[in-house]
């Protein structure tokens, strides 16, 4: 197995939250760092990103947040959007004169608004999406080939055991690709587990600040109410696409 990969699962095993999570935020953020710092003048990226109207708004934020702590200046976002704006721009030049023009008025039919809804639509979808979206696959599957290999007590596997597991997406996400019924068994067990145990930690919670008992001091279940929605959603600025799992 990839040597790199172990130790990076390792790490994001033993941070809170979901690992695969935790995984697809650091690869993320270094493919967009990667971008700023080596393609700001790649025509395909440039193109690539013009038809797509830039990055989803977590990523386009992280974009910007990765520009602003590295690269003070800015450039590298003007760069990319500069290519995204202009395309914006002669798309509606091009809707604007076609609605002018003779043929469009004898045509009749859809309104402007119809057309321009038509001419705005997006090429493509967000690039970093779908570089996530393949490293994601990768440590599903790397992950699941260990379960399959090793067994349930040795390798990535036991690292996975003592994280906080996978959130509900990415639990999806590791049924979406077909593992054995013996996984697929261990997987919802842990899963089950897991949530047992945030469940209580809720109550407990929730116990702790109830009038009768706010001087007991807070455990582990300090921060429940923040990992709950880790669990079900996903951490933040992952945009899990929830709704590719929603069959098999
Ligand atoms: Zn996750
Ligand atoms: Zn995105």
């Amino acid at each position: 197995m990839n040597t790199l990969f172990v130790v990076e699962f390792r790490q994001a095993c033993q941070q809170k939250g979901c690992p695969f999570c935790t995984l697809a935020q650091q690869h993320t953020r270094r493919y967009l760092s990667r971008l700023l710092y080596e393609y700001t003048l790649a025509p395909d990226i440039h193109q690539r990103l013009a038809q797509a109207r830039g990055l989803c708004n977590p990523h386009a934020w992280l974009l910007q947040y990765i520009a602003h702590a590295e690269q003070p200046d800015g450039v590298g976002v003007a760069l990319f959007y500069g290519s995204v704006a202009e395309r914006l721009h002669s798309d509606l030049q091009a809707c604007l004169s076609s609605a002018r023009s003779s043929h469009a008025r004898r045509a009749g039919g859809s309104s402007l608004a119809s057309r321009l809804w038509n001419c705005l639509q997006t090429e493509e979808t967000c690039l970093a999406c779908e570089r996530q979206a393949e490293s994601e696959r990768y440590a599903l599957t790397q992950f699941l080939q260990d379960l399959h290999d090793s067994g349930e007590e040795e390798g990535l596997v036991r690292l996975y055991r003592d994280s906080a597991g996978a959130c509900l997406p990415h639990f999806l996400a590791l049924l979406h690709e077909s593992p054995s019924e013996q996984a697929v068994l261990w997987l919802a067990q842990t899963q089950m587990y897991k949530t047992a145990r945030l469940a209580a930690q809720l109550q407990e919670f929730v116990r702790k600040r109830s009038l009768p008992f706010q001087n007991e001091p807070m455990g582990e279940e300090r921060d429940s109410w923040v990992r709950v929605i880790e669990q079900m959603i996903g951490k933040r600025a992952v945009p899990l696409r929830r709704s590719d799992h929603r069959s098999l």
